[in-house]
């Protein structure tokens, strides 16, 4: 398989530098423009697997850059994740508004980042339903409907199974209760948030025994995030 293509769109050289190394140590191959133009004209050369595009440039937004290739038949397919160091919420929901795939808020670590792209372009590729996941041993084989730690087989309900796969198809991201309810039970049920606390604990309890319940982790006030980085708080 060769090597998949990030686009990276953003005008601060040292940031760019930061993430085309950190892309090209993860064995993808990374082109850079340094505005809006220059990114249009590369696009329109090769089609990119992925766009990261940054919020603040030179010549128009990278919302705006995000709008335009989603209105285009021929880029609408590449998915953008957006680069903003604004973390303000309706900010975010703006962005995804705009039709960006994900966005990362500045600063971010590569490891994050990392995570992201390829969880946007797992999605993209036709969501690779039957493609194992593995988060550092964590493996999850939706083929089997296991979840397996080694040759270990944890034991889940459907409910956790689900949860669990919706959190490490979309690592390093926060989502609210109603969120989760919307993404993992589906939005036509009700069920009170309260509900999802619930099988966020059977979860946890199901992955203690292997360690990897720190990777659920609550965010206060915000709501719940799978993560592979622990924060010490
Ligand atoms: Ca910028």
């Amino acid at each position: 398989m060769s090597a998949k293509q990030i686009l990276i769109v953003e005008d601060e050289k040292a940031i760019r530098d930061m993430v085309a190394f950190g892309l090209r140590r993860a064995g993808f191959e990374v082109l850079e423009a340094e505005d809006c133009r220059t990114a249009r004209q590369k696009v329109a050369d090769r089609l990119p697997d992925l766009l990261l595009v940054d919020w603040m440039l030179p010549d128009m937004s990278g919302l705006e850059l995000t709008r335009s290739l989603k209105k285009d038949d021929s880029t609408r397919e590449v998915p953008v994740i957006l680069l903003t160091a604004r973390a303000e919420e309706d900010d975010k929901i703006r962005g995804l508004d705009g039709g960006a795939d994900d966005y990362v808020t500045k600063p971010f670590s590569p490891r994050e980042l990392l995570a992201r792209i390829k969880a946007v372009l797992r999605r993209a590729n036709g969501g690779g339903e039957d493609e194992v996941l593995d988060v550092e041993g964590l493996r999850l084989d939706p083929g089997s409907h296991r979840v397996m730690v080694g040759d270990r087989i944890i034991a889940l309900g459907p409910t956790e199974f689900r949860l669990l796969s919706f959190f490490m198809t979309h690592p390093e991201r926060v989502y609210s209760r109603s969120q989760l309810l919307d993404r993992v039970w589906g939005g036509n049920v009700y069920v009170e948030e309260r509900t999802v606390d619930v099988h966020i604990r059977r979860l946890r309890k199901a992955l203690e025994p292997f360690g990897y319940q720190r990777f659920v982790q609550t965010v206060r006030g915000a709501g719940y995030r799978f993560s592979t980085r622990i924060d010490e708080t």
